[in-house]
């Protein structure tokens, strides 16, 4: 068992303040910061590319942003909590009337207590995330007040995206992918949580001599920088077999775990090992096209089995995209519990052997490697693999290198010498 509790605590109090969102400064802060526990590289993808269907946005930044009443009084302070502001706002400086405000306002569904958290990314628009009293205290002001509203947001063309790269090399060139998402703003769970735990991760990868895979580990904003790392990356993502998605790893509910697409994939079955082998009650999710970054990886051109653990899974737990998912909600200890589940998880990974057969079209001329009886057309098959012919033309038949030789020798109920 690893045991990082204090460092992840430290890493949750310096990050969490910091304003992410897809492009920015926050974004390359909290990749700064990770490099003081892995010595991952900084990329910046440039403003205006086109990627596959999408194009690279313009970078955004933000100094300061609220709404005051007439008397100068701050209803709405930026400063006070990120969220308020709906991430990627264009810039504003207007006095509005309370109905043109109005339609800007969002509040949260079922808690009043909580700030939601928004984005407009794909629509030029801006806004304010409040809380009911928040709301209530605007809205129900004489409809002819009129509101000095600012949002000192720029959008820069020239910037760019900004995403952290380690690859860590094993004996194989064969790589194996981990990836997780620092777009989001002050959120501790989602995904603090698996921005940091995935430097601690890729520490103690580093620190493992005898890896057999190549670790190629991101630090990415979620979908549109997932989408660009995987169009300027596009030969060694489509090479990739395998791989684990981090995100929402540290919250106080249960240990799930979804499953990647092909649910009897190797690595889902090893999930499924570690946590039964340490008397965790999960709940398990099947695949779906809803969720985070497995959705680009999972995708016809790469087809990367891409499970994922978490604690309090993204969309299941009530305080998600809010401001309650804050430092109170998520802890060390519970961000260090998950790390040791994936650690374990790569750790069996590891040690499972996937061989793929090179002679794929057709059956391979067994008598050419003397393998096959000399005597032609003498046996009857049978139904249990028995002879040594009947577990090489399986073994033959199942090497693709998708199932490992544990999985092939339960299927053919032969055990593994
Ligand atoms: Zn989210």
């Amino acid at each position: 068992m690893v045991d990082y509790i204090n460092k992840i605590d430290k890493y949750l109090k310096k990050l969490f303040p910091l304003t992410r969102s897809i492009t920015g400064n926050g974004n390359r802060e909290t990749l700064r910061y990770l490099k003081e526990i892995v010595p991952l590289e900084i990329k910046e993808l440039k403003s205006g590319t086109d990627v596959y269907d999408w194009k690279i946005p313009r970078e955004w930044n933000v100094e300061n942003a609220w709404i005051k009443d007439k008397n100068g009084n701050v209803l709405i302070d930026f400063m006070e909590s990120n969220l308020h502001l709906v991430s990627y706002s264009e810039p504003i400086n207007k006095i509005l009337k309370l109905s043109e405000l109005k339609n800007h306002l969002h509040k949260h569904k079922t808690i009043p207590e909580a700030i939601p958290y928004r984005t407009s990314y794909y629509k030029q628009d801006w806004g304010f995330c409040v809380t009911h009293d928040q709301y209530d205290e605007i809205c129900n002001r004489d409809p002819d007040e009129k509101f000095h509203v600012l949002i000192d947001s720029e959008f820069n063309e020239n910037g760019s995206l900004s995403l952290g790269e380690l690859i860590i090399p094993g004996k194989s060139k064969k790589e194996f992918l981990i990836s997780t998402y620092i777009c989001h703003p002050s959120m501790a769970n989602d995904n603090l949580s698996g921005t940091i735990m995935t430097a601690f991760m890729a520490k103690e990868l580093l620190n493992e001599s005898n890896l057999f895979y190549t670790y190629r580990i991101i630090w990415v904003p979620e979908t549109i920088g997932a989408i660009a790392y995987s169009f300027f990356n596009e030969k060694n993502i489509k090479a990739i077999n395998h791989g684990l998605e981090v995100t929402t790893v540290g919250g106080r509910g249960s240990i799930g775990y979804k499953q990647s697409f092909d649910s009897s994939d190797i690595l889902n079955l090893i999930i499924e090992e570690v946590l039964k082998n340490e008397n965790i009650d999960y709940i398990k999710y099947p695949f779906d096209i809803h969720g985070s970054d497995e959705r680009q990886f999972s995708s016809i051109g790469f087809r990367i089995n891409m499970p994922l653990i978490t604690k309090d899974k993204y969309y299941e737990y009530d305080y998600y995209h809010s401001s309650l998912d804050d430092l109170n909600y998520v802890s060390g200890k519970d961000i260090n519990k998950t790390l040791n589940l994936y650690l374990k998880t790569i750790k069996t990974f590891e040690k499972e052997s996937l061989y793929v057969n090179k002679l794929n079209f057709c059956e391979a001329m067994l008598s050419k490697y003397d393998l096959y009886p000399k005597l032609g057309a003498a046996q009857l098959p049978s139904k249990k693999v028995s002879s040594d012919k009947d577990i090489i033309l399986w073994l033959l038949h199942l090497c693709d290198g998708k199932y490992s030789i544990s999985q092939i020798s339960k299927k053919i109920g032969v055990s593994k010498i």
